[in-house]
Formats: C-alpha cells, sequence, structure tokens
C-alpha cells in the first residue's frame, strides 16, 4: 500500500513545482523543470505547451506580464465572493439552459429550516437523458466555507460540461451547495455547529463516534475564553500537543483519528457528528435514491477543500463494499494520473472519518447497481507536521471565537481571514489548479464512464 501510495504522490509532485511559478511573470525561468509547464494546462501558455522546450521558453520571454495577470484575473473571476453571488449563477445557467437547449432540465430548491435565515436555500439541478442507464452526482460544500471552490466546480459543470454528458446519455445530479448557512458565513460547519461529513447514517443507523483520543485532547482543542491572535494559538497548540507526545498520552498515527475523526461527546467542539442526521442530510440521504432509480451505474463526487499537499487534487475513493463498485472505480480513475494523486483515506498523514457522505452512499444502492463515490479534495496548506498544526491552530480559533468571542476586532478578522484562506486560497496559481485538475476529472469521466 505505501508503494503504492508513494508512487501516486511521486506523480503529483511536478503540481508542486508548478505552484512556484509566479504567474505575474515574476521568476520565471528557461533553466528550470518543464514537466511544471504540463501542469499549467488552463493558463494562457496551453497552446504552446506541445511545442519544443526552446520554442516555449522563448514564447514565454515573449508573453508579456499583462497578459499574464489577465489570465491570473480571468481565472478568479470563475469564483463567487458570496453565497448569494454563486447561487445566482447556478440559478442563471440553470435557466439560460432550460430556456434554450433542448434538455429535460429540472431546476429545484430546498431550504434548509433555520430559526434565523430564512434564505438557506439548497439549490440542486436534475436532467436525465431517456434511456439512460448512468449517472454523476457532484455535490459540494458539506463544509460550508469550502463551497468558495467547490460550487465554482459545480457551477463550471453545468455551464461547460453538462451538454457534453448529456450528449453521452449520462444522466446527472448538481448540488450547488449543501451548506447555505456555512457559505454565507465562512463556516465550516451547520448552523448547529455539525460536521455535515460526519453526520451521515449508514444502512446500520445512525452512528454514534466513539472517539476517547478526542476526549484526552478536548482541554486543547477547546481552549476556554476569547480567542488570542494565530501566533500565540499556535505556540500554545504546539506545546500542550509536544507534551502529550513526549508523555506519550498517544502517537502521531492516532492524532489524526483523534483530532479530526469526528467525534460525538462534545456537542460544541470541532468536527461534531451529531446526535441526529441534521436536516439537509436527511433530505440529501432520501433524494439521492430517487435520482438514481433505474441507473445501473452511479459515480459520486463530493469537492472538499483543505487537506493535502498544496495545490494538488487528492482524489479520495470510498471504501466500496461491493465488487461492481471496485471496478467502476478503478475504470475512471487510474491508479497514476498527472492532474491528481489517489489518496486512499488510510494512507500515511490521512484519516477515514466517520459518518462521510461517499461512505453513506454506497450503502445505498440497490442490488446490481454499481455506486462508486470519491471526495475531490484540494490541498491549501500542506499535508507536512507543521502545516497540519497550522491548520488545526486555525479551526481551533475559529470555534474558539465563535464560543467565547475574540480579544479584540484587529484578532477577529485576523482569525477570520486566515481561517477562509485556509479553505480558499486567494492565490490565482491555486485556483488555476483548481480549474485545471477539475477539467481533467471531468474529462475523464466522460471518456471513461
Ligand atoms: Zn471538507
Amino acid at each position: 500500500m505505501k508503494q503504492y501510495l508513494r508512487a501516486h504522490l511521486r506523480s503529483a509532485a511536478p503540481v508542486e513545482n508548478a505552484r512556484k511559478i509566479d504567474p505575474r511573470g515574476g521568476g520565471r525561468s528557461c533553466s528550470r523543470d518543464y514537466s511544471a509547464d504540463r501542469q499549467q494546462s488552463g493558463s494562457i501558455l496551453q497552446p504552446f505547451a506541445g511545442g519544443a522546450p526552446l520554442l516555449r521558453c522563448a514564447l514565454r520571454a515573449l508573453v508579456p506580464a499583462w497578459a499574464i495577470w489577465l489570465w491570473s484575473a480571468q481565472s478568479a473571476a470563475q469564483f463567487s465572493t458570496s453565497y448569494l453571488e454563486s447561487r445566482a449563477t447556478f440559478r442563471k445557467v440553470c435557466e439560460n439552459l432550460k430556456l434554450n437547449s433542448a434538455l429535460l432540465l429540472e431546476c429545484r430548491q430546498w431550504t434548509v429550516p433555520s430559526p434565523t435565515d430564512s434564505d438557506l436555500q439548497i439549490d440542486y439541478a436534475i436532467i436525465r437523458p431517456p434511456d439512460a442507464k448512468k449517472m454523476l452526482i457532484l455535490t459540494a460544500g458539506l463544509h460550508g466555507v469550502e463551497s468558495f471552490a467547490g460550487s465554482a466546480m459545480v457551477n463550471r459543470f453545468f455551464s461547460q460540461w453538462l451538454e457534453k454528458f448529456a450528449e453521452k446519455r449520462i444522466a446527472v445530479a448538481l448540488v450547488h451547495t449543501m451548506n447555505p448557512y456555512g457559505f454565507k458565513n465562512s463556516r465550516r460547519v451547520t448552523e448547529n455547529n455539525v460536521d455535515l461529513n460526519r453526520n451521515f447514517p449508514t444502512r446500520r443507523g445512525f452512528l454514534h463516534v466513539e472517539n476517547p483520543g478526542y476526549q484526552k485532547l478536548q482541554s486543547v482543542l477547546e481552549p476556554a475564553g476569547p480567542a488570542d491572535t494565530l501566533v500565540k494559538g499556535f505556540l500554545r497548540l504546539a506545546f500542550e500537543m509536544i507534551l502529550r507526545l513526549v508523555k506519550m498520552e498517544f502517537t502521531l498515527p492516532d492524532a489524526h483519528f483523534a483530532v479530526a475523526g469526528g467525534q460525538s461527546g462534545s456537542p460544541r467542539g470541532l468536527f461534531y457528528a451529531g446526535e441526529k442526521p441534521e436536516p439537509q442530510t436527511a433530505w440529501l440521504h432520501s433524494e439521492i435514491p430517487v435520482w438514481w432509480q433505474g441507473m445501473s451505474q452511479v459515480l459520486l463526487l463530493d469537492f472538499h477543500t483543505g487537506l493535502g499537499k498544496k495545490g494538488v487534487l487528492h482524489v479520495m475513493p470510498a471504501d466500496s463494499i461491493t465488487q461492481s463498485s471496485v471496478e467502476l472505480r478503478n475504470k475512471i480513475f487510474p491508479g497514476i494520473h498527472p492532474s491528481f494523486t489517489v489518496t486512499p483515506s488510510d494512507a500515511d498523514g490521512y484519516y477515514r472519518t466517520r459518518g462521510a457522505l461517499n461512505e453513506s452512499c454506497e450503502d445505498l444502492a440497490a442490488p446490481a447497481q454499481a455506486v462508486a463515490a470519491a471526495t475531490l479534495e484540494f490541498g491549501t496548506l500542506g499535508d507536512d507536521i507543521f502545516n497540519q498544526l497550522r491548520t488545526v491552530n486555525r479551526m481551533v480559533l475559529e470555534n474558539q471565537g465563535s464560543r467565547f468571542g475574540f480579544t479584540s476586532k484587529d484578532t477577529e478578522d485576523e482569525v477570520k481571514d486566515h481561517f477562509k484562506e485556509l479553505f480558499f486560497p486567494s492565490d490565482p496559481v491555486w485556483r488555476g489548479q483548481v480549474e485545471s485538475s477539475t477539467d481533467a476529472v471531468f474529462s475523464l469521466v466522460l471518456n471513461k464512464f
């Protein structure tokens, strides 16, 4: 397994190189590794990507910096700045396609019940070409703040890819965001502090997540009192974690599940699985089998950001329960691909979660129906120990601030800005990588499904 993973990580290495290229043209050099060029598939330089290295190098030198800036700005324009803006884009595309194409498209909304906001709507669209036997389902925003990137990719599919899938008689269901509250308020959780991707039931019933490791770390992960600055939070977190490691209260591999695997004991804490399915969880869980009725093969892709190597798309398949699901998954996602890396949830540095959508939906498959599901996770900060600590620190402070407030307005702004940046980096290169690797996945699915 580790050899298999290492091979995939090696395949991701050029993507790491690619992120070091300054899109404004600064520091571009003809002597660097050209493998980086292949990863810039969404860039203005793409038409030259197949040329000889020297020719490409010369053209790079001729492309003015302003043109590359323009590309960056254009790329950024694909991403909305708010829930309402993104939702308006989804609705506009849906209505336009309904009016101007022969597609039998349904544009629908479902309102998430809320005591404070009557305008939290899950927009979704369904198209079922006659005689379709295969269905692709795209979901985004289980973790609300991750919708900034995930919903943008759903909108991208809607406007640029849907018709191609319909031509191949592949049915499609698109869910704009599963967590409108979290998207609207740049929070990861629901209004009830539930982590939706720990909240899905299985055939065996709703999960109660036993996580004694979290209980041991509870005082570290849930400090009381107003949240302080990022630096102070990081120093405290690093000191407490190292202390517990030295005292051998837990090991590093255990720490991943302890912190992030999900927990049922602390309703105001991190990664809380909830006591029962949230309304939107129950809604999706009951809708999906209706959508895919009559389909022999279903692929569900669920967009996330924040975990993994910076700028790398990690395709994280669910642990399939049937041979037909495994075969479907292997057919679509090859072992090695230049635009993403297949990362099993039990790989080094990663963890299995409980109550995740992708595990749950395979449970819902009808007999003789192959259902494969995978999380599409875009790394942001990085997956080394230092960046994992930075990630946890931002989540701890955001949770702490939501419970106890902040030591000052400046601290609040700093914590909230960095929390959003953790899940939606402002770096145009990162955003370009999200677009190009997502397009590579859509293209692969279109050709192999
Ligand atoms: Zn997520």
